[in-house]
């Protein structure tokens, strides 16, 4: 399980977030929803300590994964990226390294070999539901895959270093409904052992993918806060907040 406890992000002297809590459970999948700019991929990127690779943005508040601060002084943010990976919006694989190279990628980063586990291969793009398609040419070149593939060899890579948690950023949003499809169903099978954390601007993906969802929003000159979080069902039939009824029905 990741949580977050009252983090506040600024960018220079622009605060984004403001004291945002949430908890996301392990063998879950909790989706962050909200209209654009309201901070969703900010806060992913705080929960895998990307947040700080950017040089004006500042940080309060807490990260725990299971109960252990990732911003404590004795983790190094690679350690933290290791155990909690991301998928990025646009599929972002190297083009001109091979798809077994691709899926390998961050191993040397996570301190695994390969020869320790001949298996990681297969097993990463079975995970990601891309080896029956790709089994017979992991030669091929990244670039040479489509899209929806392109996406589903990112989360390969990211699986490859056995994450406890995954960070997905609207990862269907460049694709099409049958990768799309798969796509979900990769989600639905990595919940059994990997906390998912998926944004996502589509509201119907929301409501089948997700166990829990959070609303994110942000005032004119407000920084984003979560209006509600909740388990799915209730945030999409019987919202505490009018704002939240408003976004998931579209009338936003
Ligand atoms: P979208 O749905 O459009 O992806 P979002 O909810 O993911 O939006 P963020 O990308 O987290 O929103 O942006 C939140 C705020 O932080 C915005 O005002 C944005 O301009 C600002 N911001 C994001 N990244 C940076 C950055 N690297 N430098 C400065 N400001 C940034
Ligand atoms: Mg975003």
């Amino acid at each position: 399980a990741v949580t977050a406890r009252a983090v506040s992000a600024w960018f220079g002297d622009h605060k984004v977030l403001d004291r945002v809590s949430l908890h996301m459970p392990a063998n879950e999948v909790t989706a962050l929803i909200g209209p654009s700019g309201c901070g969703k991929s900010t806060f992913l990127r705080i929960l895998n300590r990307m947040h700080e690779l950017v040089p004006s943005a500042a940080l309060a508040g807490e990260v725990l994964l299971d109960d252990q601060d990732i911003y404590r002084a004795e983790v190094r943010p690679a350690q933290a990226r290791v155990r909690i990976g991301m998928v990025f919006q646009r599929p972002n694989p190297f083009p001109a390294m091979t798809i077994r190279d691709n899926v390998l990628a961050g191993l040397k980063l996570a301190g695994i070999t390969c020869n320790d586990r001949p298996s990681l291969l297969e097993e990463s793009l079975t995970r990601a539901g891309l080896w029956n398609e790709v089994r017979g040419r992991l030669g091929t070149l990244g670039g040479a895959l489509s899209g929806g593939q392109q996406q589903r060899l990112c989360i390969a890579r990211a699986l490859a270093i056995r994450p406890q948690v995954l960070l997905m950023d609207e990862p269907c949003s460049a694709l099409d409904p049958t990768s799309t499809n798969r796509i979900e169903e990769t989600i639905h099978e990595l919940k059994k052992d990997v906390t998912v954390v998926i944004v996502t601007h589509n509201m119907q993906q929301a409501h089948r993918v997700s166990d829990s969802c959070a609303f994110f929003l942000a005032g004119e000159n407000e920084p984003g806060r979560i209006v509600e979080a909740d388990q799915t069902e209730k945030m999409f039939s019987d919202p505490a907040d009018p704002r939240t009824l408003d976004y998931v029905s579209g009338r936003f």
